[in-house]
């Protein structure tokens, strides 16, 4: 049926891009949107649900003219919400960046044409002094082996991934989008198949949500739902979480984001719990099970993550390599092929629009996002645009399923891994005890 502003609209899943799109259509005028979600906003299992993500730092298009368009012009969009929507701007801390990379092929990477230079305002990193200069004294202690990189002061930074993904959330609400949330009446079983065209959704209590256009926003779990012909490989990071005390709360304020491509990165310590979030970085963890990589919850991250945290605080800030953990997960994302985002409508099912994709760099885009998911199920996306987000099962044929996807590790983890070598006794176990600790 024709689009219209009471068209009755569906979006599966309330996570980060789920909330930007009701957001959206609900500015556009749209009257009749409702999100379903197995949890409320924040879903415990949505990866935006955390401390802070990185705004993206540069573009991921390789040597592609159209794709590094694609990516200036998501960018553009993201910081111009951060910086001017009220829904946003509070979230956003433009605190700068350092990356860094420590192996010759990761350097090799990191300089490559894409990379900081110095004509676009970053600050060569050549040695451990150039690296302490960056932060206050006391907070990099390390010696940094073989680290080279580059500081950017403006322009780039973290924003609270939480705090922005509840008030998008609590601004749709407001402006009259429906969040139908619970285990029962959220959570989507399956799609709606009817007359060759895709008609709304059924949820776990056996409703079946009619609609004139279904967003599939589900993030890592959209591949349960729908076949997207291999085109999303759910793959999962790992994060933890120091405390700190209210004295290193204060000396690590306003710290620019550092990120080593090989090793991993780390922001200030958040301001109401005064806990430092870092993530070990590497290809990431799949699932493989019989039904491919199959995302499960879990606020534990193996063992060998942990060493691999503990590995890279001891290069750069070894004061606190010891330092228990008060809280770790992991953390599901879902790559495409190419990592660019699958934003489209699909080419069988007139009344299905995708949102997915977010391949590693989907949170910072949460100003925008939507009103390009938007654009898709109004079919008036940018020509470019459309054909980078488009549905590309060809692209899938055949999937290098171990691919590494330009990203790198530290030795012994630069492959994508799997948690089923992982045995019930080599995850880590934090307790509510441990939250206590520092
Ligand atoms: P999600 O936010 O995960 O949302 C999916 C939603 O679907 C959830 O709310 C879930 O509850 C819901 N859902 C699941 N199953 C169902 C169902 N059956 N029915 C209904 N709803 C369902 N990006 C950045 O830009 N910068 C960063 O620094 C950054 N760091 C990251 C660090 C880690 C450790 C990880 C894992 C990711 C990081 N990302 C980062 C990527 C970013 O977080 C994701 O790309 C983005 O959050 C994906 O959004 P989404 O809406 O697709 O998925």
């Amino acid at each position: 049926s024709p689009l219209n502003f009471d068209s009755k609209i569906i979006i599966v899943g309330a996570g980060t891009w789920g909330c930007s799109t009701a957001l959206h259509l609900a500015r556009r005028g749209y009257t009749s949107v409702a999100v379903l979600d197995p949890y409320p906003v924040p879903s415990p299992i949505s990866a935006g649900n955390d401390l802070n993500k990185i705004l993206e730092l540069g573009s991921f298009a390789g040597d592609d003219e159209e794709e590094r368009y694609v990516s200036n012009k998501l960018l553009e969009a993201a910081t111009h919400g951060w910086l001017n929507d009220p829904v946003f701007k509070p979230f956003f801390h433009e605190t700068g960046c350092i990356l860094a990379a420590t192996s010759e092929e990761a350097r090799a990477h990191m300089n490559s044409r894409d990379g900081p230079s110095e004509s676009d305002g970053w600050i060569p990193l050549k040695n451990k002094e150039d690296f302490m200069a960056t932060m206050p004294k006391g907070v990099l202690t390390g010696d940094f082996p073989g680290w080279e990189g580059w500081w950017k002061k403006t322009g780039a930074g973290w924003v609270h991934a939480r705090k922005s993904m509840e008030s998008a959330a609590r601004e749709a609400a407001r402006l009259g989008v429906r969040f139908v949330t619970g285990e029962q009446v959220g959570q989507v079983t399956g799609l709606i198949y009817q007359d060759s065209d895709i008609k709304g959704a059924i949820t776990a209590d056996g409703t079946s949500h009619y609609a004139d256009r279904t967003i599939l926003c589900a993030g890592a779990n959209a591949a349960a739902l729908f076949d997207l012909k291999d085109q999303l490989r759910p793959t999962a990071w790992t994060l933890a979480h120091i405390k700190m005390t209210p004295e290193e709360a204060k000396l690590y304020k306003d710290l620019p984001v550092l990120f080593n491509i090989e090793r991993g990165f780390f922001m200030e310590p958040d301001a109401d719990n005064h806990e430092l979030k870092m993530c070990d970085e590497h290809p990431g963890y799949c699932n493989w099970t019989l039904d491919g990589s199959t995302p499960f919850a879990k606020h534990q991250i193996p063992l060998e993550s942990e060493a691999r945290c503990r590995a890279f605080l001891r290069e750069i800030m070894p004061h606190l390599a010891d330092r228990p953990f008060s809280f770790a997960r992991i953390c599901w994302c879902a790559d495409t092929p190419n990592r660019a985002f699958l934003i489209s409508l699909h080419p069988e099912y007139p009344s299905l629009v995708l949102g997915v994709g977010g391949s590693g760099h989907g949170f910072c885009h949460i100003p925008a996002i939507g009103g390009f998911i938007a654009d898709a199920m109004e079919d008036k996306l940018e020509k470019p645009l459309k054909q980078s987000f488009r549905w590309r099962p060809e692209t899938a044929i055949g999937r290098d399923w171990k691919g590494l996807q330009g990203r790198f590790g530290p030795e012994g983890a630069n492959r994508v891994m799997n948690f089923q070598d992982i045995k019930d006794g080599q995850w880590t176990r934090i307790g509510d005890s441990a939250r206590e600790l520092g």
